[in-house]
């Protein structure tokens, strides 16, 4: 969709408006007009998250930070890949809007921007893989870049809502990925609060909100964005090439198991509409299997495997 129309005269209040608005700040006028170069000051929070873990030099660790640390990342990754993923991106499954809505919360909780916009430049990835287009290929001596620089510029800021003609009109979608920020902060300032009612009633764990905010959060969150980035930049130049695609995919094994089954990258690019992408029994993707308890139970329905991921050796159960 082309972007709205651009806001010419901001009020004084429009920059902080823009803080957490995003329709807004994508209408804000673009410094030089170049759409391509890097916008700075919206990559402060980015840093932050970065310096914050440097904050565990004071805060220090107890065993509970460090389990409310691997706990949040394994149910933020989860969301990634079976929200924003399997289900957003690719709908491999079918599940009721309002577990769709929690899902997605969660994952962008993983700062990781809001549903629409990550589902849209992955579409986009797959519809242009490592071609002209792609805005996340590593090739061509582009590795940080696809890492951690194609999401720095106002062209790539925006939504585009015309990869989405399935899902852009979710009004509950639309609003979280307009202020995606809001999931992220809920949880900074729940394990702050979490953190100092613990210090005062739970002095054993030697706990405190600044120790929960440092390992919980900004740990935690680091984490999750780069294993989940290592999918964009590890899994298109090193690894195995079992399938022929028309990009440069890989499968591997170590990062499937850091990504719960993202990893195996070249069987997903050969069959992206495919729910498990662990093709083989012994092809990790827990991804897949926590949905397929949450099909036995009757929370979502998994869509048959396509032929394609069935001839290549994937089970449905
Ligand atoms: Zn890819
Ligand atoms: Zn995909």
């Amino acid at each position: 969709m082309n972007p709205r129309s651009a806001i010419q005269k901001p009020s004084v209040l429009t920059p902080l408006w823009a803080l957490v608005d995003n329709d807004l700040r994508d209408r804000l006028p673009v410094k030089g007009g170049d759409e391509d170069a890097i916008e700075w000051p919206r990559l402060v929070p980015f840093f932050l998250l970065h310096l914050g873990c440097l904050g565990a030099i004071w805060t220090g660790v107890s065993w509970f930070a460090a389990a409310v640390c691997v706990v949040l990342y394994g149910l933020r990754m989860f969301a990634i890949t079976a929200v924003y993923h399997r289900y957003l991106s690719h709908r491999s499954y079918d599940a009721p809007r309002w577990l769709v809505f929690v899902g997605a919360w969660t994952a962008a909780a993983a700062a990781q921007r809001g549903p629409l916009w990550w589902a849209a430049h992955h579409r986009r990835h797959h519809r242009h893989s490592d071609q002209e287009g792609d805005s996340h290929s590593p090739l061509n001596g582009r590795f940080w870049w696809s890492h951690v620089g194609w999401f720095t510029t106002r062209r790539n800021f925006r939504t585009d809502l015309e990869q989405l003609p399935d899902l852009r009109d979710r009004a509950e979608l639309r609003w979280l990925d307009r202020f995606d920020v809001a999931a992220p902060l809920s949880l900074l300032a729940a394990l702050y609060v979490l953190g100092e009612i613990l210090a005062v009633n739970a002095p054993s764990l030697e706990t405190s909100g600044w120790q929960l905010v440092v390992w919980g959060f900004c740990v935690s969150t680091t984490l999750v964005f780069h294993v989940t980035s290592m999918v964009n930049s590890v899994c298109h130049l090193f690894g195995a090439r079992p399938w022929q695609t028309r990009d440069q995919s890989r499968n591997l094994p170590w990062l499937a198991l850091l990504t719960f089954g993202e990893g195996w990258h070249n069987n997903h690019h050969y069959c992206p509409g495919s729910v498990r992408q662990g093709f083989r029994w012994w092809q990790f993707d827990l991804s897949f299997y926590i949905l397929w308890t949450m099909e036995r139970v009757g929370l979502v329905k998994l869509r048959p495997l396509p032929a394609r991921a069935r001839v290549a050796g994937a089970r449905s159960a």
